[in-house]
């Protein structure tokens, strides 16, 4: 059944915002009515939406001169939609029911909450425009890019040094206030948003470069760095950065090292575990750790650096880094070639390496489904999308696929494809929209499965807060106990990201 397709926005942002924003729709007018139902509040834009419920609304889809919008009383709740423009100016609502992680966990009861004397103090610390109240900016910081995942953060906080991260990060400390680092909120895990009500520090703003170094190839910049402008900037120089991915024009380089992605130059430079020469952090506590070296060799003691990467901010905050970076290719061959079934791509893969050697720089795979898509954005306008990013042996990698395939049916669209070069399968589960049945027949299999083939249940995403309690499947207990040891002894208080990467059981 078709139905039309709204975003949905808390009472706040509603109240200042929607009359203006559905006022720029011809033949719309706003009108916010029937205060509460059960779910929450319905806000009708038009003259004719009928009660509050669900159906009534898909009752009225055909008109195509009303939207609808329902409410959650709790931003916990399981319904999200996104607004759609229709060719003819007229705008779809689809539904998107799921069941979010936060609806399993409580707030931390030992987290403060704002008061005005902190927004006074951090102010006076940063500056007026730096400290951001207001709804709208909110409400896309609150958001990750999926649309998946959406906390009730009040406050986002702009830094523009690595002593005001500190100054930041001991004041949210000691009043017990959580923090939520974003970089450029690319992150597909729900790891860049509040899961509540925890305080946003975005390093945007520390976007400087620092020094770069034409004999070793050594870039050191800020945290805040946009992959893209980095590779801009290195362009000029005749170098490029040793990694790419299709976030590059948002994501920052904090934000990259902190989920050490991986993207499309892999297979020649390697992990950012072997590119990130040095960093600087903030603890929780506000302490700065210096390790913006720019030796490659350096074997003084444990190498701490590489604790931040990948912690997805569950550590502290990275506010610079220094990373080694190719010179510039002076030509690039592209070839996009078809092949037969999965087992040609993996001959095909063999052949790539044996005859390019260390020239190869990406290799790529999509099945036709996926073709037939133009992914990624065509899957999240699609509807639902259940997405897994696993890291198997390369023959194995496609039978998930299949397997998958066979077990839903009809129900959903299942799609492959990946950095088959790196063994890296982004499998994606498209149904027309959010189905809790459809969730159980994939969770737990996928991850059972992969754990079976010994692969890992995230290549390069990380765990964020949708796989936080699945880190099991590819650690150990005794790893994943140290793990919490380190987070305890880095966080006592819990602070930084709290919910995300390691089970919330063993924190609490
Ligand atoms: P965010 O999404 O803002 O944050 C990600 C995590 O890092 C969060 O846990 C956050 O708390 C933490 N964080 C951010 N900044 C800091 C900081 N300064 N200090 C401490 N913690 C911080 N990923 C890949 O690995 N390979 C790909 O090929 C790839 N392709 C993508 C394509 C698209 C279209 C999209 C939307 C995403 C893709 N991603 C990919 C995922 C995402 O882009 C990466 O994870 C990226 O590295 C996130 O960077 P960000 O700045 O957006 O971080």
């Amino acid at each position: 059944m078709e139905i039309w397709r709204i975003s949905l926005f808390s009472h706040h942002f509603m109240k200042r915002s929607c009359r203006s924003l559905f006022g720029r729709l011809s033949g719309f007018e706003s009108e916010i009515s029937n205060p509460r139902s059960s779910l929450g509040s319905i806000y009708k834009f038009g003259n004719s939406c009928g009660p509050s419920t669900k159906s009534s609304l898909e009752l009225h889809q055909k008109k195509y001169t009303q939207l609808c919008c329902f409410l959650l009383r709790d931003h916990h709740n399981i319904l999200q939609s996104s607004l759609a423009m229709r060719p003819d100016g007229t705008y779809r609502i689809h539904y998107r029911s799921f069941g979010s992680e936060a609806t399993k966990i409580q707030r931390n009861p030992s987290f403060s909450t704002l008061t005005p004397d902190d927004i006074f103090y951090f102010k006076e610390i940063l500056g007026e425009k730096n400290v951001i109240q207001d709804p709208d900016t909110l409400s896309t910081a609150n958001t990750d890019w999926m649309r998946k995942y959406r906390g009730s953060s009040q406050l986002l906080l702009q830094p523009r040094s690595t002593e005001q991260v500190s100054l930041i990060l001991k004041y949210c400390n000691s009043r017990r206030l959580a923090v939520v680092p974003q970089g450029g909120n690319t992150g597909l895990v729900g790891g860049s948003v509040p899961v509540f009500d925890e305080v946003i520090v975005n390093v945007g703003s520390m976007n400087n470069t620092i020094s770069f170094d034409k004999v070793s190839g050594i870039l050191v910049c800020e945290a805040g760095c946009i992959l893209e402008n980095l590779g801009s900037f290195l362009a000029n120089q005749g170098f490029i950065m040793p990694l790419d991915l299709g976030a590059k024009g948002s994501c920052q380089i904090g934000g990259n090292v902190s989920t050490n992605a991986g993207g499309l130059r892999f297979v020649r430079y390697g992990s950012l575990h072997g590119t990130i020469l040095g960093l600087e952090a903030v603890l929780a506590n506000g302490t700065v750790l210096d390790m913006l070296g720019t030796l490659r060799k350096d074997n003084t003691g444990y190498d701490l650096k590489h604790l931040f990467m990948g912690s997805e901010g569950s550590l502290g905050i990275i506010t610079k880094v220094s990373i080694l970076t190719p010179p510039k290719l002076p030509s690039v061959n592209l070839a996009l070639l078809a092949c037969e079934d999965y087992f040609s791509c993996q001959e095909l893969l063999q052949e790539a390496k044996r005859t390019l050697g260390e020239v190869l720089s990406a290799f790529e795979f999509l099945d036709n489904h996926s073709m037939d898509m133009g992914i990624t954005e065509a899957l999240a306008k699609a509807g639902a999308v259940y997405k897994y990013d696993l890291s198997l042996p390369v023959e194995q990698i496609y039978n998930i696929v299949e397997e998958m395939r066979l077990r839903l049916g009809q129900s959903a669209k299942v799609l492959g494809y990946g950095h088959l070069g790196d063994g890296n399968l982004h499998l994606n589960i498209s149904t027309p929209e959010y189905n809790d049945a459809v969730l159980a027949q994939i969770e737990p299999f996928v991850y059972e499965w992969t754990s079976k083939h010994r692969g890992s249940i995230s290549a390069e995403h990380g765990l964020g807060l949708m796989k936080a309690n699945e880190i099991h499947y590819s650690k150990s207990p005794e790893t994943v106990q140290l793990m919490v040891s380190i987070k305890k002894l880095l966080d006592p208080n819990g602070i930084m990201n709290p919910y995300k990467v390691l089970p919330y059981s063993l924190l609490s």
